[in-house]
């Protein structure tokens, strides 16, 4: 086993949230998504140009089933994926 998924496993064990729906954090959520982000966001993080990155999330029932739940998954990830602009 290597070094990286041993400490994802005890990460996993300690923290208790396998899972975590993106939206309000609660593990064990039960539908996976993948978020791909249009050009301008893309870049806004830090995917390479012209690459296509795509990000999976989990979400719980709960969140599932908030109306606008697209735009808040893809403003959260946004959020904690976003590279500060070099200048
Ligand atoms: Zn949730």
């Amino acid at each position: 086993m290597s070094q990286r998924s041993r400490e994802q496993r005890q990460q996993r064990q300690q923290g208790g949230v396998p899972w975590p729906c993106v939206l309000c954090g609660a593990g064990g959520a039960e539908f996976i998504g993948i978020y791909a982000p249009g050009p301008v966001r893309n870049a806004l993080i830090g995917a390479p140009a012209g690459k296509q990155r795509l990000v999976p999330y989990w979400l719980c029932q709960e969140c599932l089933e908030l109306p606008d739940v697209l735009q808040r998954v893809e403003s959260e990830l946004i959020a904690v994926l976003a590279v500060p602009e070099r200048n």
